[in-house]
């Protein structure tokens, strides 16, 4: 779909997949004016086809656009521009355990020019591409990497919104992150380095000794919707969520004295992965060869279950993409 300042949102359609054809002076390729999202289309038992909790991100999206001063992509347009595509696509929405089709709706500023200002021209396409199950060798517990050098994303910036250029910012933390053994970066607060932000593509979660889920409430990171739902069948099970302020020696520190028993990050891509072992140039919270834990595991299995529609959807998170 197609935006201009004059004729609105124009000229959906479904196309083959293949290269598009950009200006050079496009403002997405010099002042990264694009966001994106992240969302998968489930295969059910009988053969049915399902996506979880679209109207959320199809309002982040809008969150997002209102960040990067792009226009607005309507809810409706959003869950439509995915309807058509998975239409045409449907035999590629696979149906082992633990795969998908993975979609990946964008949006660019494509105007051609070069002064710094919001584009008047804008792109609106989704992609999408049948994915593995994520752990093929069972869900183990990683590694991550504490950067101390690096932020992902500075107080006032674009944090909370899907762009790229947060992960830009990211990538080189990443590699350290790899440098070092681990397989994902942790990334804490840039005005003091102290409180725990987020992965470089997850949220971060602690499961405290009395049964409390705490997670970091920051306006500079990506609100997950995995995260919001995971806290939300917590919840439903009596437990106590906080979202607040927690800081890497609160981790450190819960984790020694066992007042920490369990840290997961989660998101679309890997639902919920353990965190087995927190590494950085000082200090180690807990160890690599960590055994995943309880709860951690048995919310992945309860979030898993209602998107493959094993059990009820009692929040009604799922919209059908098929019918
Ligand atoms: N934080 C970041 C930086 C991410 O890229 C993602 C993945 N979209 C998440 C958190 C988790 O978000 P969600 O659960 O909506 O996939």
């Amino acid at each position: 779909i197609c935006w201009s300042e004059q004729g609105g949102w124009h000229r959906p359609r479904v196309q083959p997949y293949g290269p598009i054809s950009l200006d050079p002076a496009a403002a997405v390729l010099h002042y990264g004016q694009e966001i994106f999202e992240g969302m998968k289309a489930y295969r059910h038992a009988d053969g049915s086809i399902w996506t979880f909790r679209p109207e959320a991100n199809a309002a982040r999206m809008q969150r997002s656009a209102r960040r990067l001063a792009l226009p607005e992509l309507p809810t409706d347009y959003f869950i439509e521009s995915i309807k058509q595509l998975v239409a045409v696509d449907a035999d590629w929405v696979p149906m082992a355990d633990g795969t998908c089709l993975y979609l990946r709706p964008f949006m660019f500023a494509k105007e051609a020019f070069l002064g710094v200002r919001p584009a008047h021209k804008v792109a609106y396409y989704v992609i999408a591409s049948p994915a593995g199950s994520y752990f093929s060798g069972g869900v183990a517990p990683v590694s991550i990497w504490l950067s101390a050098e690096y932020s992902r994303a500075a107080h006032g910036g674009t944090g909370a919104a899907k762009t790229g250029g947060n992960y830009a910012a990211s990538l080189l933390a990443q590699q350290e992150a790899y440098d070092n053994g681990c397989d994902q970066v942790l990334f804490l607060d840039s005005r003091e380095g102290k409180y725990v932000e987020e992965l470089g593509g997850m949220n971060v979660v602690l499961v405290y000794k009395d049964g409390t889920l705490v997670t970091p409430d920051s306006k500079s990171i990506l609100e997950g919707i995995t995260r919001d739902s995971i806290l939300q069948l917590a919840e439903d099970r009596g437990h106590k969520v906080e979202r607040r302020n927690v800081s890497i020696d609160e981790w450190r520190e819960g984790q020694a004295s066992g007042d920490i028993v369990e840290a997961f990050a989660c998101g679309t891509a890997a639902v919920i992965t353990p965190i087995g072992l927190v590494k950085s140039n000082d200090f180690e919270i807990g160890s690599a060869d960590a055994v995943a834990g309880e709860l951690t595991m048995s919310l992945r299995q309860e979030l898993t279950d209602i998107q493959y529609g094993r059990i009820e959807d009692r929040h009604g998170w799922l919209t059908r993409l098929d019918a």
